[in-house]
Formats: structure tokens, sequence, C-alpha cells
């Protein structure tokens, strides 16, 4: 392989400053010879007329003769052997303008793939004189490409999995849902069950790992031409080329399936699941949908797969879109529905055992919606309690409660009126001024109000919730704790409470139609706690006469079910308690008349 190259006659004018003259061949030479970078030496028809040093380190060290040049060797050639595609010709094109003396320079980037593997080099051309010689230099870049390829592989991928990130992952689906020869494209969205759990009780290290695992996992399940990646926490999404629902339906079943075996956590086997949603678009090109669109979808079977029990896999359907459209508008609607006045009462009576008298009622809200007719209160409740409506909604309850009780007391019916207080409703601080506004504004005694609360509402701020409910104490309202054995029960929050009834969850008074049967006995033992704790209680969802002698037999001081009363308008209350004291329905306790409605 030639290595220095001669150019027979160099017309350049090269002189030293002592006026020695040099063969302006040589200088020329010297002068590229110090070039680090490999550098050739054309004429106007593109024939090399030198090669420096650097040139031949380097077409030493890349072994290719591709490259290896020799005097009067057509460089325009040795490139199109190198790569014959048009920015080549157009380079080329480049080159011979550049040597015409119609361009400054020519600069251009290309890879040059040999069998050491892939090499990039900047090209940097420029005229030398008027004959129109050339100088090419070839930089080596490979290593500033590199760096640049793996920062933008980084940008594009989890650090964690090294799976495609949410940003990647949206270009990808993007570019598949706008091909033009329109495919199927469907979207798999995965949510592990249970994640949080891991986290909290393991670490997050260990969390970590499992995500690892279960990247591995799916990308090992799903086939070649799909794109497994992380949206980010324990969120993974499919990209199913060419698939419809079906071919979807069988991968979702694959990706499930990655939760068959254990994971192997810390040392410990662990049994996980995970919820799994679908969307699926048949012809992107008329339904213009993009990335955001169809990911969104997914996340919503998602979420409808996990409210359904977890562990399952749904398929999107626009219903669940309206159905997060309404939640959307449903805050705004709630304050509007207060003011418009379309929050209604219904009362359901709590009778008094040992005498069989209706001594109180319930009051539980519900919304009387313009379109959707009455709406129960576990459709708003929660909602309300997330968007902070729940304040305003339980001073409206309070107020309405409050003057409904003075107006029974005018009509001569003397009753104590319970309000359900959510835990969100504590942390406002407010619950103290909001029950004595509305006593005040309603002229009702502090004890024919009692307070209706969970023992989990008060478990998130125990100190909080304790002063608000001795301060309401003092004042006179009675404080019922609601749902009674229904969740984790703490015996040292329970005793710190200032309560003076606990109300039996219905779980528990549903099952005891016989006083031997389980439930009764767990009846027992919370008719007993509340005893102890100085407490009297009250059998709550009573729905069988059975159900009925069971409580009055273990000595529950109150009972309220469907079995007395079903909650029921203010205005129907005083005709069911007139005809409740007519005089065929005299016996009290376990005979107690009841009534539905
Ligand atoms: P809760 O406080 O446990 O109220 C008792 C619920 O059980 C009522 O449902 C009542 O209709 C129902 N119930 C009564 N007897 C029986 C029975 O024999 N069998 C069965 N299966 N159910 C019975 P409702 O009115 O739908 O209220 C549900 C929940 O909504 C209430 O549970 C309470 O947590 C909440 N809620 C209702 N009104 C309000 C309110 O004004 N403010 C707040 N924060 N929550 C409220
Ligand atoms: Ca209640
Ligand atoms: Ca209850």
């Amino acid at each position: 392989m030639p290595r220095r190259l001669r150019a027979p006659e160099l017309p350049l004018d090269v002189r030293r400053r002592d006026g020695v003259e040099r063969s302006p061949a040589l200088v020329v030479e010297a002068v590229l010879d110090a070039l680090p970078s490999p550098t050739l030496l054309l004429d106007a028809d593109g024939r090399v007329l030198l090669a420096n040093s650097a040139w031949g380190v380097a077409a030493d060290l890349l072994d290719d003769e591709r490259i290896a040049v020799a005097l009067g060797d057509d460089y325009f050639a040795m490139a199109r052997g190198l790569s014959g595609d048009a920015r080549t010709e157009a380079l080329l094109e480049e080159l011979r303008e550049l040597s015409r003396g119609e361009r400054a320079t020519v600069s251009f980037d290309y890879a040059l793939a040999n069998r050491g593997g892939t090499r990039w080099f900047h090209l940097q051309a420029s005229r030398v004189d008027q004959a129109g010689q050339i100088v090419v230099t070839h930089t080596d870049v490979t290593s500033r490409v590199r760096a640049e390829q793996a920062s933008s592989w980084q940008a594009r991928h989890d650090h964690l999995t090294q799976l495609p990130n949410r940003s990647h992952l949206h270009d990808l689906i993007d570019a598949e849902l706008c091909r033009l020869d329109a495919r199927p494209v469907t979207v798999l969205f995965l949510d592990v069950d249970g994640f949080k759990d891991v986290n909290d009780s393991l670490g997050h290290e260990v969390g970590d790992d499992l995500l690892r695992q279960l990247a591995g996992r799916l990308s090992s399940r799903t086939r070649a031409e799909d794109t497994v990646g992380r949206l980010g926490g324990d969120e993974f999404v499919v990209l199913c080329r060419d698939c419809g629902p079906a071919g979807a339906e069988v991968l979702a079943a694959r990706c499930q399936s990655t939760f068959d075996e254990p994971f192997l956590l810390a040392g410990r086997s662990i049994r996980l699941s995970a919820s799994i949603g679908i969307a699926t678009v048949d012809a992107p090109d008329v339904t213009g949908l993009r990335s955001t669109d169809l990911v969104r979808d997914a996340d919503l079977a998602m979420y409808a797969a996990k409210r359904a029990g977890r562990n399952r896999v749904r398929l999107f359907t626009p219903d669940l879109r309206s159905a997060v459209q309404q939640k959307a508008l449903l805050p705004a609607e709630l304050y509007e529905a207060i003011d418009a006045g379309q929050l209604v009462l219904h009362y359901q009576p709590i009778v008094y055992l040992p005498t069989g008298e209706v001594t109180g009622v319930e009051a539980l809200v519900r919304w009387q919606h313009p379109v959707r007719g009455l709406v129960p209160p576990c459709q708003f409740i929660p909602l309300a309690e997330q968007n902070g409506v729940i304040a305003p909604l339980t001073r409206w309850v309070l107020a309405e409660a409050a003057r409904q009780t003075a107006a029974w007391d005018a009509q001569g019916v003397h009753l104590i009126t319970g309000v359900n207080i959510s835990a969100a409703h504590f942390t406002t601080g407010t619950l103290v001024s909001d029950v004595a506004e509305a006593l005040a504004v309603a002229g009702l005694a502090a004890d024919r109000l009692v307070v209706e609360l969970t023992e989990t509402s008060v478990a998130q701020d125990p100190d909080g919730a304790a002063a608000q409910l001795a301060a309401l104490r003092v004042s006179g309202v009675e404080v019922f704790i609601d749902d009674f054995g229904s969740g984790f029960s703490s015996l040292s929050q329970l005793v710190r409470m200032p309560a003076g009834v606990l109300k039996i969850d219905r779980s528990l008074v549903n099952g005891s139609d016989s006083p031997r049967s389980q439930s009764a006995a767990a009846m027992a033992a919370v008719v007993g706690l509340a005893q102890a704790c100085g407490m009297r209680s009250l059998a709550e969802g009573v729905e069988t006469a059975e159900q009925l002698a069971t409580a009055v037999e273990l000595g529950c001081s109150y009972a309220q079910g469907y079995h007395l009363a079903r909650p029921m308008p203010a205005e129907d209350l005083i005709r069911w308690l007139a005809a409740r004291r007519a005089p065929q329905h005299g016996p009290a306790r376990a005979e107690l008349v009841t009534a539905g409605s």
C-alpha cells in the first residue's frame, strides 16, 4: 500500500523567509503531514496528488483496501466504491463546484462501515489554487458521534429498565398511527397490582428490582414487532403493530402470564398480578387519533380493570371516556347543586330498643339531579371528599338537618338527628363552628344533633380530631362512631374518642339471623366492647325480624335498618310515625313495627 505520494509538479510557490528555496512539493507535503486528520490533495479532476501520513496510518488501522490510494487514483471512484448513494453523488458534485471556484468550502459527515465496525468522519474540503486543486481532510469523529448517540439513546430510554420511555413511546406510537398504509394499532397498558405495597414494605430498591425483572419478562413474552416501554412508576405500555383487538387479547393474556411465576425479591418469592387495559384503532388514518388519546384510552380501560377487582384485562369502550368527563364535571356541578337547592335529605328512623320508641333519625343526603334523577350519596360523596366540596356540602346538610329537626319540634315531634361527617371535614378545622352555626340559625339545642364519624376518619389526624370532638362534646353535641367493625379497629383509638354510641356495621348485623351465628358472636363482642368503654351500641342494617331479635337479645340500645324503615323524605316521616303509633301497633322490642318505602 503506497504510503507517501509525491506530486511531480505542484504549482504552489512557497519560499522560505530566508530566501532559500525549497521544493514547493516538499513544503506542501510537510504542511499536510502536520495535519492530524487523513488528508488528500486532489487535482481538478479528482485525482490524488498527495496523501498525508495520517491517511496512511488510518488506512493501515482500518485495514481496508478500499481506502488505499496511489498517486493518480480517482478519488471520486473511490468515494463511489464506498457508498454509491445519492448523498455521495451530491458530495462529489459539490467538490467539483469547489474546484471550479463556485463555492468556498465543502463539509460532509459520513459513516464508514467495514469489518472493524462503523466509524464516522467529518469531511472538509477547500480550494487551493486557480488550477482547481483541492485539499480534503477526513476527521475521525467516531467518539463524538458515539457520545451523541449514547446521550440521545439515554434521552429516549428509561434508565432503570432500558426500555423506551414515555416521550419515545409516544413518538413510536404516533409514527405508527401516521403510516400511509394504515394498519390496526393496539396499545396495551399494564399496571402492577399492589406495587406500592412492595415499595412500602420492602423498600424502593426492591421495587426497582421488581420493575427490572418485569421489564425483562414482558420483553421476552411479546412479539419482535411489538415495543415494550415504561411510562413511569409501575406503568408499562406495549405497542402492538398491525394488531387488532383479537390479537391484543392474546397478547394481554401472555403479558398476564408473566405473573404466573412468583418474583424473587429480597430473597423472597412474591406473587403479584397486574391489571391491563387495551385500546385499539383499526383505521388510524380515518380516526385521526394521536398517541396521547390512545394511551389515555388504554389507561382508562386499565383503571376499569382495577376497579373490577384487579388481575384482569379490560378492552376500552367509549363509555369509559364519558364516565371520566362526567367525573371531571362533577365538582363544579355539585357546587351549583348546593346553591340551586338540588340536594335533599332523607331520614332513616332509629329505634330505642328497650321501649320500641323512635328516638332519632339519621340524615342521609341525595342529589335530585335534573337529568340523572335521584343520585345516591355513594356516587358523589367520595368525589366531593376529593375535591374540597365536602365542607360546603356538609355545612348545607348540618343546616338543613338542624332546620328540619326544629320544624318537627314545632309539630310536637321530638327527635335527635344524626349527620355524617367525612374525614376531609376534620382537616378544615371548622367542624365545631359549622355545627354551632347550624344550631344557632335553627334555634336548636345542642343535644338534638349528633355527628356520625368513622374510626378511619379520626385515624388520619387523631389529635386534631380528638380536640374538635372534645369541643363538640363540651358544647353538648354527641358523637356516634359509624360503621364499627367494617375495617381495622384500634382499641386505643376507640377509648380516646369521646363517643356516646357505637354503630355496629351492617356487615356484622346482616349475618346475625341466629343468636348462635358467627356474626352474632362478633356483634356480642362489639356490644361488650361498647359497654366496657361506657358507650351504648346501635345495630345498623337490620333487615329481618331475626336480626332485630338478636340485637335485642344481645342488649343493643338502638337499631336501624330496612326491617324497621327505609330512609324517607321529611314529609313522609310524620305520616310514618303516626301510622306506627296507631293502637294496633302497640308492642315494642322484637315485635317492633316494620315499615318500608
Ligand atoms: P352510612 O352512614 O353507613 O349510612 C347508612 C347507609 O345504609 C344508608 O345508605 C342507608 O340507606 C343504608 N341502609 C340503612 N339500612 C339498611 C339495611 O337494612 N340494609 C342495607 N343494605 N342498607 C341499609 P345511603 O343513604 O346510600 O348512604 C350511604 C353512605 O353515604 C352513608 O353510609 C354515608 O357514609 C354516606 N352519606 C350519606 N349521607 C351523607 C352526608 O350527608 N354526608 C356524608 N359525609 N356522608 C353521607
Ligand atoms: Ca352514618
Ligand atoms: Ca353506617
